[in-house]
């Protein structure tokens, strides 16, 4: 969704404030697709504080539906997201874009702005991006998978001898003590 920002950049002071509904049922990253299981409309305030600068604030609660690292199973991790960014209006980014020739001093952040529009869902999926859990367990001492036979153990012992030495270990320890000989 775009939200023209032309009324909110041409007057100091000027304060909008918007709810946006999130429309996926979905949120994609590194090639997965997490359901959203429960969210709230995302909202924001949009404040001009002076000389091409606004601020954009806002915040939102989403739940993604992501699977146990160790066990697979779904889990529900519910985020809650807060965010302030700092928007130069278009006509000072190009004036401080000229003065600096180095690109790497350039806002990142300016990436959800494109002229005098606001491009909410580049902006949404960018904070999902930076509140995503490293890590997602179903409980904290999840058992994971039996690597033999590849039963979820949170719902008991398969039995299995999972000491299975690996054939790759053997070789390096190989080409260790063959090292300590020389
Ligand atoms: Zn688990
Ligand atoms: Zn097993």
């Amino acid at each position: 969704m775009l939200i023209n920002l032309t009324d909110v950049f041409s007057s100091e002071g000027k304060v909008k404030k918007i709810n946006i509904p999130y429309d996926q049922d979905s949120f994609a990253y590194n090639s997965n697709v997490y359901p959203v299981s429960n969210k709230s409309e995302i909202s924001v305030t949009l404040t001009n504080i002076g000389t091409g600068n606004v601020l954009v604030e806002g915040n939102f609660e989403i739940t993604l539906t992501i699977p146990c690292d160790r066990c697979l199973q779904s889990v529900n991790v519910p985020l809650s997201v807060a965010f302030t960014h700092q928007v130069l209006s278009p006509e000072k980014e190009n004036a401080a874009s000229e003065k600096t020739s180095n690109a790497e001093t350039f806002d990142e952040e300016q990436c959800f702005i494109s002229g005098y529009e606001l491009d909410t869902d580049a902006l949404i999926n960018n904070e999902i991006l930076i509140n995503m859990p490293v890590k997602v367990l179903c409980s904290e001492d999840c058992k994971g998978i039996c690597p033999v036979c590849g039963k979820n153990l949170n719902q008991g012992d398969c039995g299995c001898d999972t000491f299975v030495p690996d054939p790759r270990m053997a070789a390096i320890k190989d080409i260790f003590n063959a090292n300590k000989e020389v």
